[in-house]
């Protein structure tokens, strides 16, 4: 099964501290096992919804704020069966590898990439896109379900867009509700204008941060879906996407199991 699951949708120190949402990443199940921006809890979360960290391949830090990368090491522990083998790779931005030990890098393979470069992790191709107006890198997963693509934190802008393009699955790093405005992340109305653009068969928030919490992030998802037409969700923890029964979405998504 190819899929995608919310190990955390949690965003920002607040959410982070008090874990109203959790902040484990996502687990990703294509022509590899992927665990991206694993933040603290990672581990827990994984085991929690039935994964085993033990079939990992990859490990893929996107920048190096502490709900993206903290478990990053023990997710390499895990990969490698306690550093006993040298398996798999780590993927991270140039400015997060001074955060993993070189004993766990020593274990890997360590790729970093720069925005725009490609890299086949297994069978799958990957390439790293650019962010703007915040330090890191987003990732573009070219896999035979079609392009996931993951935007990481960013702020808005227009030059972002084709990296976005042709995307099934749009994953947006969206901390804040409509009118709250930072330049270095997404808010949902920055969310509706990439929609707008690239018209993702799905389209996902997640990255959730307290203000949007509160304010209601499915309103928001409905809100975006109603004036695009792209099919909108926002992530819960433990949600899992299987991407070959993607067709069948609208269905789930009223039955409220998505
Ligand atoms: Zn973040």
């Amino acid at each position: 099964m190819s899929s995608i699951t919310f190990l955390g949708t949690g965003g920002g120190r607040f959410v982070l501290l008090s874990q109203r949402r959790y902040t484990g990443g996502i687990w990703l199940e294509l022509e590899s096992t992927i665990v991206l921006d694993p933040g603290p809890g990672a581990l827990i979360r994984s085991l929690q919804f039935g994964k085993n960290p033990e079939n990992l391949n990859a490990v893929l830090v996107s920048h190096k704020h502490i709900d993206h990368y903290n478990d990053a090491e023990l997710m390499i522990e895990a990969m490698t069966h306690g550093t006993k083998r040298r398996h798999g790779y780590l993927v991270i931005d140039k400015n997060a590898l001074g955060y993993i030990s070189g004993y766990h890098q020593n274990s890997v393979d360590v790729l970093v990439p720069k925005p725009g470069d490609s890299f086949r992790l297994d069978y799958l191709k990957v390439r790293a896109i650019p962010t703007w107006n915040h330090e890191g890198i987003g990732f573009r997963f070219l896999s035979r379900e079609g392009i996931i693509t993951y935007t990481s934190d960013t702020g808005y802008s227009e030059g972002l867009i084709k990296h976005y393009r042709n995307s099934r699955i749009l994953i947006m790093n969206t901390i804040l509700p409509s009118g709250v405005n930072i330049k270095s992340h997404l808010n949902a109305d920055d969310a509706l204008r990439i929609v707008k653009e690239v018209r993702p068969e799905l389209a996902i928030l997640t990255h959730l941060g307290m203000q949007f919490l509160s304010h209601g992030p499915d309103k928001e998802a409905r809100r975006i879906q109603g004036e695009t037409g792209v099919r909108t969700i926002a992530a819960r923890d433990g949600m899992t996407i299987d991407l070959e029964k993607l067709n069948e979405g609208e269905k789930q998504l009223r039955l409220g199991n998505f």
